[in-house]
């Protein structure tokens, strides 16, 4: 891992973004002279950081450099650390502030339960520094009782956390000039080592230097003899290997692109068979999407569906005006009315149809779909149906699609009795 100079600079030379007087550049120069010492080079180390003040830092390092969401620097620095770094032999080092801390806590506690090869360095200002001097789950009673607000109560305690989890090294520290032989101690460390620093904010925490200070009594080092766990390097499959080719076996009727819209209700296979209707028109040689809209309780409710065939690549999986509504359920018509528009042809269960209904699109064609098969298949009946009148693809592709299927002489009789009727 080690590239021997000692003279240098991990950083770019480009100026501290931060407030004049902020903490977090004592802790930057700190990882500065740290890395120096222990006589890495810049190729050696991926910086990984996230949001808020202390997510500013990674214009400023000259070594590999990530960014991710709010609070995610932990989990990113893992995977990051138990994919490439552990394979290139490389350090990851992750940034977080206080704020972030609280919002990705689970994230800390995970990589140090994983103790897998990695330094997390928190920058505790004990407020949300970017947004306005909030609170964050790290401000402590004192610092809460100057604003009067959650004074009772109290603060995570970071370092026992990630220690009860499994961290092989978890360190607060406040002193400025202690930040870098302990970050030198948690590079060190092989597994997962976290290093909480206190870092003024001069913009809203100025006046809360006691409060600080109430960290800094805090110092504490706590470590594990548990090595650090290593990366069984699995060799997996690739997705493309494991994905079925469907090769075209018909010639498609299509001439342009349709795109049709299936309304149905839940369980009642409106996703199903739309995924079908997307196979069979490959095994027309067509390009194909499918695209599936239900609510979050995925048992209840609508179930809508859009598949679209062109001959052409398709580069927008939406679509805004469907040629062809297949309407099953009432669930599905309440979802898709308001897509209803009198170009495209409206296939729509009988029982569904009202004079309102009838007035406003008198070409829309009632079937009764519910007639045609059960509940579960009625979905199945009424894209078959459609498809056999429309000429839109041969039935014979929606045959071959369901044969992939467990249940596929159910639905090939369902076909079969929808194309004799
Ligand atoms: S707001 Fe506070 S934490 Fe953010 S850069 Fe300014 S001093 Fe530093």
């Amino acid at each position: 891992m080690m590239t021997k100079n000692p003279k240098t600079n991990f950083l770019t030379g480009k100026k501290f973004p931060f407030c004049p007087g902020c903490g977090h550049g004592i802790s930057i120069n700190a990882l500065n002279k740290a890395l120096q010492e222990l006589n890495y080079g810049p190729n050696d180390v991926i910086v990984v950081s996230d949001i808020g003040c202390s997510g500013l830092i990674d214009p400023l390092f000259a070594t590999h450099t990530i960014h991710g969401l709010h609070g995610r620097s932990p989990a990113l620095g893992l995977g990051v650390a138990m994919g490439v770094a552990q394979k290139q032999n490389k350090k990851v080092i992750a940034f977080i502030g206080d704020g972030g801390a609280t919002i990705g806590l689970q994230h800390i506690l995970e990589a140090a339960r994983r103790n897998v090869d990695m330094t997390l360095i928190v920058l505790n200002n004990l407020l949300y520094g970017m947004t306005g001097g909030q609170i964050s789950g790290l401000s402590t009673q004192k610092f809460k009782e100057i604003i009067d607000f959650e004074k009772d109560v109290p603060p995570f305690d970071l370092i026992q956390l990630a220690h009860a989890s499994g961290a092989r090294l978890a360190v607060r520290v406040n002193a400025p000039n202690k930040i870098k032989d302990t970050l030198k101690k948690a590079i060190e460390t092989e597994g997962f080592s976290i290093v909480e620093a206190a870092s003024l904010c001069p913009s809203y925490g100025m006046k809360r230097m006691n409060e600080l200070m109430e960290v800094v009594e805090h110092e504490n080092i706590l470590e594990h003899k548990r090595p650090a766990t290593k990366i069984i390097d699995r060799e997996t499959n690739s997705l493309l290997e494991q994905a079925n080719i469907i090769e075209p076996k018909y010639d498609a009727g299509l001439k342009e692109r349709k795109g049709i819209l299936i309304a149905g209700s839940a369980g009642g296979g409106a996703q199903s068979v739309a995924r079908f209707l997307a196979m069979a028109g490959m095994y027309a040689g067509l390009e194909t999407t499918m695209k599936g809209e239900y609510p979050i309780t995925v048992g209840t409710g609508f179930s809508v569906a859009e598949v679209i065939f062109d001959h052409q690549p398709i580069n927008y999986t939406g679509l805004d005006k469907p040629d062809y509504f297949v309407i099953v359920t009432e669930d599905g018509l309440n979802k898709i009315k308001s897509k209803l528009h009198k170009d495209a042809k409206i296939y729509i269960d009988d029982k569904l149809v009202t004079d309102e209904l009838k007035s406003e699109f008198p070409d829309l064609m009632a079937v009764p779909f519910g007639k045609m098969a059960n509940r579960k298949s009625t979905a199945l009946a009424a894209v078959t149906y459609v498809l056999n009148k429309e000429k839109i693809l041969p039935v014979e592709t929606l045959k071959e699609a369901v044969s992939t299927h467990r249940l596929k002489d159910i639905f090939v009789d369902v076909i079969n009795k929808v194309v004799e009727s």
